[in-house]
């Protein structure tokens, strides 16, 4: 090995999640390694994850994990027996990144800050010995013979490697650096690319009244509708926006909305925005409130159960006046109203596109991956990991720790191999 002549033991393509720990690991296991990154500064993706507060994994166990992964379960599973959750938190913790478990099993550090683990990473690399250079765009795979060879930087300079990884995310928030260049080379490479898509982003919906709402959330709805000839049922927190609807419910449903849709038709969805309480119960609750106020308006009986204007929302849905008094609820108009809440009717139209979506779906065909060590099996020597491959997950820390764990088995096998 000669630094000197540009020449490596491990080129790492990429400073993302991934990439990241691929280097600092092939670093650790005693290799000379070269992490190229395009942008000014590493890990930029990483630094918005969670709203700034980087939820980097997810306390699911191992048993349950896999359910959390559209259709890559199987090609993740051994990357996850390898490097999962525990080892994970446990690196962090060594990098001096203490993290806490939040609701529903979301793992985040300690101070809520992603630019502290972004930092860590940093050091990581710092501390295993990566040579790692921003600025430094990588614009083709040097490959001779079938072999990997290294990589040309866009400013021309060459970078030498018998084994190279690629780490370039995917398309999705392409300001941050994930531009989809590693899928042109995976592709020319001879490898397949399975069509890219939108995955964990908002839809938009045709009803009028939805753009009324922007930025109203609620934190329990559910939502029923069909996928082929299943009925799907799912709860969970959602916000409006000027185009639609978003926010974790949608964002998880959006694999199973995105059949019908890619088929070119609208999906019709059924929201119930007040699951908590079943008809006759709600029924309960406008009895009580006739009884014990009765000229209450109705709209004001129902902002005590949802944000005030989605009560409007529901009044006309129910074609009711919204300066109704609840005594003067008739027996129809009461189950009108009632269903406006249990079974409010919105029409998904289609994702929004993949530049906002917090995911790419798609990517580098996981059957042409050895998924024991992320390595090509059409060109020796290349390795894969991270989004740029064929994996996406739920909301809940599923996508770091994908790109983890894909970035450590990359990282240790090239090291290793
Ligand atoms: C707003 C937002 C919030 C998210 N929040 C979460 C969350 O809280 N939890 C979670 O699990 N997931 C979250 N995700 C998803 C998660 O961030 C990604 O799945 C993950 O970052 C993918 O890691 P990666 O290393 O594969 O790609 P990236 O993090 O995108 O890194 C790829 C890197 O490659 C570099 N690169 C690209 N092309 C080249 C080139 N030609 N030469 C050199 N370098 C190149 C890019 O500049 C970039 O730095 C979020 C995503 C978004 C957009």
């Amino acid at each position: 090995m000669d630094i000197q002549a540009n020449k490596y033991d491990v080129i790492v393509v990429g400073g993302g999640a991934a990439g990241m720990i691929a280097a600092g690991r092939a670093a650790e296991c005693g290799k000379s390694v070269l992490l190229l990154e395009k942008n000014r500064r590493m890990g930029m993706k990483l630094k918005l994850t969670g709203n700034g507060r980087c939820n980097v994994t997810n306390m699911a166990p191992l048993n349950t994990f896999t359910e959390h992964y559209f259709d890559s379960a199987p090609f993740l599973h051994n990357a996850f027996s390898v490097f999962y959750n525990e080892e994970l938190i446990a690196l962090l913790r060594n990098l001096g990144v203490p993290t806490k478990v939040s609701g529903q099993g979301r793992v985040f550090p300690v101070s809520d800050c992603s630019g502290d683990i972004v930092h860590a990473l940093r050091g990581y690399l710092e501390k295993s010995g990566v040579v790692a250079l921003d600025s430094s765009a990588v614009e083709r795979l040097l490959i001779s013979g079938g072999c990997i060879q290294g990589v040309c930087c866009a400013d021309k300079r060459e970078f030498y490697a018998s084994k190279v990884i690629i780490a370039t995310g995917g398309k999705s928030y392409p300001e941050t650096g994930s531009s989809g260049d590693g899928y042109a080379w995976a592709e020319q490479a001879g490898h397949r690319i399975i069509p890219l898509r939108p995955g964990l982003v908002g839809f938009e919906v045709r009803e009028r009244w939805v753009k009324d709402l922007p930025g109203i959330s609620l934190d329990n709805a559910e939502i029923n509708f069909v996928r082929g000839t299943k009925k799907k049922r799912m709860r969970g927190e959602m916000i409006f926006t000027h185009y639609g609807v978003s926010g974790p419910l949608f964002l998880d449903a959006g694999a199973e909305l995105s059949d019908g849709l890619a088929l070119g038709n609208a999906v019709p969805v059924s929201l119930d925005i007040y699951p908590r309480a079943a008809a006759p119960e709600i029924a309960r609750i406008f009895e009580e409130a006739a009884r014990l106020t009765p000229h209450r308006r109705c709209k004001s009986v129902i902002a005590g159960l949802v944000p005030q204007k989605l009560a409007l929302v529901c009044l006309g849905a129910a074609r009711l006046p919204a300066e109704k008094q609840i005594h003067a609820l008739i027996k129809n108009e009461k189950s009108c109203l009632i269903n406006s809440l249990k079974a409010l009717q919105l029409t998904i139209l289609r994702p929004r596109p993949l530049k906002e979506a917090m995911v790419t779906r798609g990517g580098v065909c996981t059957a042409e991956i050895n998924p024991k060590t992320m390595e090509s099996r059409i060109v020796p020597g290349l390795y894969f990991c991270g989004e740029v491959i064929d994996v996406a997950g739920c909301c809940g820390g599923f996508n770091l720790q994908a790109a983890f764990s894909t970035g450590f088995v990359a990282g240790e096998s090239a090291a290793l191999k």
